[in-house]
């Protein structure tokens, strides 16, 4: 089965704070998606959207602005002391500093300083060295570092996601003395940063400065300081080559604590904010439907509910759509869809339709639509669906589903014959479990589907 995953790249962590990462599939992925967004937007042949009026009032309208509600005790509203991403992208393309955190289950803190390795200089090497361990990294995708033919320190350690993937080190030829200097140090980070530096004339091997490979998949792949760091660069629009160091107390040299990073930041006015976890991950696993998501019909509701689990996601500000291919008709293909259209057409309903042409009422599968939030990274999700069947599907695949949010769109004159079919034959909701902007409301207590 086909699959494509469409992953919004601004992370907003629903829990701890607001500074979040999340695995960046690509510069493309992203680019995909705001297509599909747009292509959706523009539904009719003449771009108009389709005039919606609704009709019943069985429908309960769609709540989506609790995502971003100041109430007290709303998961996803940002904790005091940390930062939304746009200040820290903000930062880092005015060439400043950004203070990542990552702090383990058990409360185990580990700070970095992180900057776009462009934007190096002897006075920002300099802070990073007095308040950083002296260790300066810069974090590279493995393109650049084939291009430097820079291997890794360990290359038998390269599986193990639990240890940052240190290549050799490096100094510059060009513009340093013994290397070890800010000055050297930031003209190293600099050559690491160019495109055009070149092995072997550009490089002396060993040096002082780190390169460290980074993961791809960003922060969702590996929960680290170099994914955390180059994925912020990219956020920001930089080369993907980040600068790094790990923050230390200037007093003692222990690893800074949780306070003292927050101090740091403070005193500094920088940024500050943690890395993610996936944990309760809005996602959406959408299934294809070529004449909703695409053409734009009204006959069903697919594409508005493309659509309104993207916006839902932009505004939460992280999230997985997994678009599943083959499941045309619940399942049962796209030619097969068109007869049962037919079928439709003369009196049946959407479920005696697949009924009629020997198929079951609903054909899908939801494995690899569970296997794929997990492999990039998911670990609990709120399942953005009205549809029971698949809120116990995309269970048992190493992934807890912590709540579902209902993707309600408008009930038209043409879909609303469907959509009650679905209600009435499929047990599709067309309610929120729990109204409002309470807390509750993005983690409902959701009871075994055959309950509802
Ligand atoms: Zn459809």
């Amino acid at each position: 089965m086909d699959c494509i995953v469409f992953q919004h790249s601004f992370f907003l962590k629903p829990s701890k704070t607001s500074l979040n990462l999340t695995h960046q599939l690509g510069s493309t992925s992203r680019i995909r998606a705001w297509k599909l967004v747009t292509c959706c937007g523009n539904r009719n042949v003449n771009g108009s959207l389709p005039p919606f009026g609704t009709l019943e009032t069985e429908i309960t309208n769609e709540i989506i602005d609790f995502f971003v509600s100041d109430a007290e005790g709303d998961p996803d509203r940002p904790s005091p002391g940390y930062s939304p991403i746009e200040q820290a992208i903000t930062a880092l393309r005015q060439q400043k500093f950004v203070v990542v955190v990552d702090e383990d289950e058990i409360g185990n803190v580990e700070g970095s300083l992180v900057m776009g390795a462009c934007h190096a200089s002897e006075k920002r090497i300099g802070f990073m060295v007095r308040h950083g361990s002296g260790i300066v990294s810069v974090g590279m995708k493995g393109e650049d570092l084939e291009r430097l033919k820079l291997p890794l320190m360990s290359p038998e350690n390269e599986d193990d996601s639990s240890a940052p993937s240190f290549t050799i080190t490096v100094d510059a030829k060009v513009g340093t003395s013994t290397g070890v200097s800010a000055s050297d140090r930031a003209n190293t980070v600099l050559a690491l940063a160019s495109p055009k530096s070149r092995p072997p004339e550009d490089f002396k091997r060993p040096g002082h400065v780190f390169p460290l490979k980074y993961r791809n998949g960003g922060v969702l792949h590996r929960v680290g300081h170099t994914e955390a760091s180059v994925d912020l660069v990219t956020l920001a629009g930089l080369r993907p080559v980040s600068v790094l160091t790990s923050v230390v107390d200037i007093e003692d040299g222990s690893l800074a604590s949780l306070a003292y990073l927050k101090k740091l930041a403070s005193d500094h006015s920088l940024p500050i904010g943690d890395i993610g976890n996936g944990q309760d991950v809005l996602v959406r696993v959408h299934s294809e439907c070529l004449t909703g998501d695409i053409f734009g019909t009204r006959r069903c509701d697919c594409g508005n509910q493309l659509d309104l689990a993207m916006q839902i996601i932009e505004q939460a500000g992280r999230g997985v759509v997994v678009y599943l291919r083959g499941h045309e008709g619940r399942g049962i293909g796209l030619s097969h869809k068109l007869r049962a259209y037919n079928l439709q057409d003369e009196g049946h309903d959407t479920v005696e339709a697949n009924l009629e042409l020997g198929f079951a009422a609903d054909a899908r599968e939801y494995g690899i639509g569970a296997q794929i939030p997990h492999d990039i990274g998911v670990h609990t999700m709120r399942l953005m669906t009205n549809n029971p069947a698949k809120f116990a599907g995309l269970k048992g695949y190493g992934l807890a589903v912590v709540g579902r949010v209902p993707v309600l769109t408008p009930i038209t004159e043409d879909n609303k014959r469907y959509l009650e079919t679905k209600r009435v034959k499929m047990g599709h909701i067309y309610g929120s479990d729990i109204q409002g902007t309470s807390p509750h409301f993005i983690k409902p207590t959701i009871k075994e589907s055959n309950q509802v």
